[in-house]
């Protein structure tokens, strides 16, 4: 969905919130991945250097992309199959409109592909008559409710078993029980026989091997084989940075993807395509075409924020964001929700429409520590902001507010007037010290938290009537104040010069 047919941002977050279903599987999906990754940890040993070396690779190739994707695209077709290097994703959407036009296809079987999900791919197929079908389950789950995916690697953490049964039941015209062997059961059907009759196989790319020209994906559940294998021919969409330079390097990332993922030690397919079909081999697509998409990407390269490029997807910043945690991915808007993609997509789509994704991040920093390969996330979040300020993109009247703040800070006399002013103005909305409910933009603070009430007496106030400093009774009035209350801060004072501090 385009951000102009979106709820905005606000709207999106509250209904969020407003889901107490999606903040309790959030939660519990979270506490699952946090407990297993510990436990994967131990496998791995020194974790710091794996993420270290991680880092290094992901840096390395990147900073070599153009001789990578080189080497890999002609290594793909010294094995027989064909490349498309697509800019936009228009290009990219035309490349497989035109395909499955020329193979007069009516069905194409999907395994999980976020590149796709970026592309609107399935209804752009829709549009010419073709069925896309995803065969994950979770992505199958969220096709089948007419959803979008809140999560990268799991696409339906916000539905529950009770959601599924009484969708699968929905659609199959039969009592669904909530049992999720028998859920899985009946996917595995309907799918099984999508599989067989499927014109087209369509897969994402988690790596790309550049010494071999092989295109390596991941799952859990098979699928990405069978739509690799049985379909005739095969598309592979792949994000150009999905690159490693060879099997050596991928050992390394591979090994931390499921790891940072959902805490598995070991992922439980791990599928390589080499080229099409050979004729000894006993199974394969005839066609093989691998589609290599800019569509943003290199909007990155060059800039301080070119180690985004080193994401491998795996979902361990969301896993850790207590922002992702309270709101889950829809409310991002964008097929990459949490940490990624509130940095990601502005650099992906443009900050005209998606400027605001990096205030979703209370900077804790917990998404840069989760990373495997290092990526300074939360750093990240702040230069947005910052380029958004620097650059002017921000509300004029946003601008001229902290412009007259700056201002004023800068000037005592402005300074005490302005506090004064704010003192007397806000007596009125002000109980027991704190502002509980406040109009216009002062509402949207007090909307889920009390602000502290101007204190009647400042600093200066009480500093002046203690005799600058020659007590040393502690400012009382200061701390009283900064909880509001006046009469509190006195009472607190010492009186000047008493003496009972004994010093
Ligand atoms: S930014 Fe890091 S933690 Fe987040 S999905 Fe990418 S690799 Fe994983």
């Amino acid at each position: 969905m385009k951000p102009d047919t979106l709820p905005t941002l606000d709207e999106r977050v509250e209904l969020a919130i407003k889901d107490p279903f999606l903040k309790r599987s959030l939660a519990v999906a979270q506490e699952r991945f946090r407990m297993n990754k510990a436990n994967a940890a131990e496998v791995l040993g020194n974790i710091e250097e794996w993420r270290e070396r991680a880092e290094a690779i992901r840096t390395h190739t990147v900073a070599h992309l153009d001789a990578y994707l080189d080497q890999f695209s002609t290594n793909v077709e010294k094995n027989g199959g064909k490349v498309f290097f697509a800019e936009s994703d228009e290009e990219v959407v035309q490349y497989i409109l035109d395909l499955a036009k020329a193979k007069n296809a009516k069905t194409v079987i999907k395994a999980k592909s976020m590149v796709s999900e970026e592309i609107h791919l399935n209804h752009r197929l829709a549009e010419i008559g073709v069925e896309a079908i995803e065969s994950d389950l979770g992505e199958y789950i969220i096709q089948l409710a007419g959803e979008t995916p809140s999560h990268i690697i799991v696409p339906a953490i916000h539905k529950n078993r009770k959601q599924v049964a009484e969708l699968f039941s929905r659609v199959s015209g039969e009592q669904m029980p909530e049992d999720t062997k028998e859920l899985t059961r009946y996917a595995r059907t309907v799918l099984r026989d999508k599989f067989q009759n499927a014109d087209i196989g369509l897969s994402g790319c988690n790596f790309a091997v550049a010494e071999t020209g092989s295109v390596v994906l991941v799952s859990n559940e098979g699928n990405a084989r069978l739509s690799t294998s049985i379909p005739k021919t095969h598309v592979v969409l792949m994000g150009m940075e999905r690159i490693v330079p060879g099997w050596e390097e991928l050992d390394s990332v591979l090994s931390l993807l499921p790891r940072s993922a959902t805490g598995q030690k070991v992922t439980s397919y791990v599928t390589a395509l080499t080229g099409p079909r050979k004729s000894d081999d006993v199974d394969g697509p005839e066609e093989l075409h691998v589609v290599i998409v800019d569509n943003g990407r290199s909007n990155a390269l060059g800039t301080e924020y070119q180690k985004i490029l080193n994401c491998i997807r795996c979902g361990a910043c969301l896993n850790v964001c207590p922002v992702y945690r309270h709101i889950g991915g829809h409310a991002y808007g964008s097929v990459y929700p949490g940490p990624i993609g509130a940095v990601l997509t502005p650099i992906l789509k443009g900050f005209e429409s998606w400027e605001k994704l990096p205030y979703l991040s209370s900077l804790c920093g917990a998404c840069t520590d989760a990373c495997p390969v290092r990526i300074p996330l939360h750093d990240y979040l702040l230069e947005l902001r910052k380029d958004e300020v620097e650059e002017k993109r921000t509300h004029p009247v946003e601008r001229a507010i902290f412009k007259g703040f700056g201002t004023a800070m800068a000037n005592p006399w402005m300074y005490r007037t302005g506090l004064k002013l704010a003192k007397y103005g806000l007596k009125p909305l002000s109980k027991d010290g704190y502002i509980r409910k406040g109009p216009s933009l002062l509402g949207k603070w007090t909307k889920a938290r009390d602000l502290p009430a101007p204190p009647m007496e400042s600093f200066r106030e009480w500093w002046d009537r203690e005799g600058k400093g020659e007590s040393a009774g502690s400012p009382g009035g200061a701390s009283g104040g900064a909880s509001g209350g006046t009469s509190r801060g006195r009472s607190q004072n010492k009186p000047k010069g008493d003496g009972s501090d004994g010093v």
